[in-house]
């Protein structure tokens, strides 16, 4: 367990929020003439800021007290919170295990964040030999872990996970984005355990609602409280909190999703395996495959040719494509341009 109050920058902790109208009245019955909104209209009205409807239905989906989820305008909202809340510009820095999703390293770069780079290891797995001396020091801040990976598509090792949030008196953000997609048990459980945990994941990816923007993050409810002092006050629109709550009362369409992308991946990788000129294909627990070929650059721009966008991770992972499992009828497109061309 950390002192979290002492790991949050002086400037937020003394932060008054912004108060909204509605903030001192809680109710949907009344005369609202308090926040300069149209009376007229079916969107006219300003969204609830913090959520409270659909953190009802998420806290029950995921086992979760209220208090302890932010929503965020896509999970990478909840990424570049955690730097303004518990970095200060120029001083700390944060830690990354690359290849790995590019936003952390933008958001770092936005905030003035210096980055300390630990490779994954060949079988892209952490390399806690060269993260212990990191451990200590006293700038860093931040540790990302993202598991499932993206690019690789691996979950990493739990016994990792664990000694790292045993004994980093810092923050630990594990992004679950794919984690639906995989067999391992998410982090949400360890919550109680790691007070330093900060788990996010977001209904882009096995929810399929990549166009609402709307991301999770789970954590300790002084950081939440400190997401939400922060966050902009109306930072879901009235319309995506409404998509989402129609979305998770249908489990069963969810549920039935998920496995057609999963036998899709499945079927793919095997496919994929046939092919010649497809040198490696790695084991996926996300909706994306990462495969080697001899000369990525020019499977990319053949696949470009056929109208097919993939994307070329050969500048960090050597020869890579990362392919994300489409349908059934693209896959199969995919596969033709592959066992055609190549
Ligand atoms: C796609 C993705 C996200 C999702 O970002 P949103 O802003 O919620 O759409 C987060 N983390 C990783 C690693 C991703 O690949």
């Amino acid at each position: 367990m950390i002192d979290i109050k002492t790991h949050i920058r002086k400037n937020i902790l003394s932060l008054k929020p912004y108060a909204s109208a509605r903030d001192e009245f809680s109710g949907t019955e009344g005369i609202f003439l308090d926040a300069n909104e149209n009376p007229f209209g079916n969107l006219n009205r300003y969204p609830d800021p913090l959520q409270s409807e659909l953190k009802k239905k998420i806290s029950r989906l995921k086992a979760i007290p209220e208090q302890a989820i932010f929503l965020g305008n896509g999970s990478d909202e909840a990424i570049d919170l955690c730097f303004r809340i518990f970095c200060e510009p120029g001083e700390h820095k944060a830690l990354l295990f690359t290849p790995t999703y590019g936003m952390y390293e933008v958001a770092a770069a936005i905030h003035n964040t210096e980055v300390i780079k630990v490779p994954l290891t060949d079988d892209f797995q952490i390399d806690l030999e060269k993260v212990k001396p990191v451990l200590n020091d006293k700038q860093l801040k931040l540790i990302f872990i993202c598991s499932p990976n993206n690019p690789t598509g691996n979950h990493m090792r739990e016994q990792d996970i664990d000694f790292i949030l045993q004994n980093f008196n810092g923050i630990v953000i594990l992004d679950e984005a794919y984690i639906d997609f995989s067999k391992r048990q998410s982090y949400l459980q360890k919550l109680s355990e790691f007070n330093n945990l900060i788990v996010i994941q977001t209904f882009s990816k096995a929810w399929g609602m990549a166009g609402a923007r709307v991301g999770m993050a789970f954590a300790h409810e002084q950081i939440i409280g400190s997401m939400n002092k922060v966050k902009s006050p109306y930072n879901i629109s009235a319309l995506s909190q409404a998509a989402i709550r129609s979305r998770i009362s249908d489990l069963t369409s969810f549920e039935s999703g998920l496995h057609a992308v999963l036998a899709e991946r499945e079927l793919l990788s095997m496919r994929l395996k046939e092919v010649r000129s497809v040198k490696k294909v790695h084991p996926s627990d996300s909706n994306f495959i990462l495969i080697e070929v001899e000369d990525a650059d020019r499977v990319y721009q053949q696949l470009i040719d056929s109208k097919i966008v993939v994307r070329n991770r050969s500048n960090s992972i050597k020869n890579c494509l990362r392919i994300t499992v489409g349908t059934p009828e693209e896959n199969a497109e995919l596969l033709n341009v592959f066992n055609q061309s190549m």
